[in-house]
């Protein structure tokens, strides 16, 4: 048997990680959680690595073991923020209705964030709530997006504006579907491991900024398929999503619908959304939330909270995993020919946050690396976001 951890989230746990653990995944589903129908429902990518098919069997072969009068269906949909809306999430329940899918229905969700986010809002609200099973497919949902129960998709006004609460039964962290991840969607989710970090767990901090060099190394060098051989640090990545998972569901388990203290995981949020708003889709979530987290870290500098030592070792380490911290990043500039973000457009984006109390906007501050200075956003002057956006 492989290595498998088990992290508590809201009372039991539910949470597996491990490398190499889908028969354990399909065992744990198919023996623990009866149903007539279990449905995977994932995108073309995950078709294409070859995760459908071996998901399928191991769904399948737990069938076949324990209740051979249930069935598997596969949806697939296609990939991309642009299709986590309610015409795909409407496509998806028609699939459902029209095999006479009932409230019994079991759904897998496997994939990246997109996936997981419209499938459990799927789940929430199909035949008013039906049971399903977190599998994230990136870094970034493995670590982040699969834990703690937002679902939601996109509208063209704002992306997760419309979602609701709904806690999958598991999540399943398989570090092995990381070794199929395009190498700029494997460094968009170290920021959010990063943010973890910095706001709750020194130590895991230290550690991360011992390991750029070989993790760059790693995931920049291909295999003929494409592929990344991630042995030489897979200890290294086994930590970091379990420090960053532990975390989430420490906070997640405190504070399930954000009444205060899960605002502190929206670190580097309030600024990188805003940011996120103008560069999408040529840059990525976690390219953006980078750059917020250091204008965010500078904003904590600005009203003397954080020391100018912590906002440099945050900037190093993010830039470290491959990560924008500013516009000035040639990278990131030449993926988004000449896009520009003016503070009063930064501003106005920054007026839609969901955390804002009306008007009145909230930034979560740094007092030092590990530890927020509240335990919640704080408010924040339009005349402070001005001096610290202005570049
Ligand atoms: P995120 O998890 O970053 O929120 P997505 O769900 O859009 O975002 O996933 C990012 C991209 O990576 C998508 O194109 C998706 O199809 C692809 N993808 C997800 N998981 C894997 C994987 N394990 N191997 C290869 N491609 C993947
Ligand atoms: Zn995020």
């Amino acid at each position: 048997e492989n290595e498998l951890e088990k992290v508590e989230i809201l009372g039991s746990k539910t949470i597996h990680v491990g490398y190499k653990i889908s028969s354990h995944i399909c065992e744990e589903i198919v023996s623990k959680e009866a149903s007539s129908t279990y449905v995977i429902i994932t995108d073309t990518n995950l078709v294409k690595a070859g995760h459908l098919d071996t998901f399928s069997a191991g769904i399948k072969a737990s069938i076949e073991k324990h209740r051979p009068q249930s069935r598997l269906l596969t949806y697939v949909v296609s990939p991309g923020e642009s299709n986590k809306n309610r015409r795909t999430k409407a496509a998806i329940e028609d699939f459902l209705l029209s095999k006479g899918c009932t409230r019994d229905t079991f759904i897998i969700a496997m994939g990246g964030g997109v996936i997981g986010d419209m499938i459990g809002f799927v789940a929430a609200s199909f035949m008013r709530g039906v049971r399903f099973v977190q599998v994230p497919t990136t870094l970034l949902a493995m670590v982040d997006s699969s834990i703690g129960g937002k679902t939601a998709i996109d509208t063209p006004l704002g992306k997760n504006f419309i979602g609701a609460f709904w806690q999958p039964r598991y999540v399943f962290a398989d570090i092995s579907f990381l070794e199929t991840l395009p190498e700029r969607e494997f460094i968009n989710g170290m920021a959010e491991v990063i943010k973890t970090a910095a706001i709750w767990n020194e130590d895991e901090f230290t550690r991360l900024e011992k390991n750029t060099k070989q993790f760059l190394q790693v995931v920049t060098n291909r295999k003929a398929n494409g592929h990344v051989d991630l042995s030489p640090i897979l200890d290294h990545i086994f930590k970091l999503v379990l420090e960053s998972i532990k975390v989430k569901a420490e906070v997640v388990t405190l504070d399930e619908r954000e009444g205060g203290l899960r605002n502190l995981l929206n670190w580097g949020h309030s600024i990188g959304h805003a940011y996120e708003a103008i560069l999408t889709p040529q840059a990525l979530h976690g390219e953006c939330v980078s750059i917020g987290s250091i204008k965010e870290a500078e904003l904590s500098r600005y009203l003397g909270i954080l020391s100018p030592v912590a906002v440099a070792r945050l900037s190093k380490v993010f830039s470290g995993y491959g990560l924008p911290v500013s516009m000035d990043d040639k990278l990131l500039q030449s993926r988004i020919n000449g896009k520009v973000c003016p503070v009063d457009v930064l501003l106005k984006k920054m007026a839609i946050d969901k955390k804002n109390d009306g008007s009145k906007k909230k930034v979560v501050l740094l007092e030092r690396i590990g530890k927020c200075y509240e335990p919640k956003a704080s408010y924040v002057n339009d005349e402070d976001l001005r001096v610290i956006l202005t570049d």
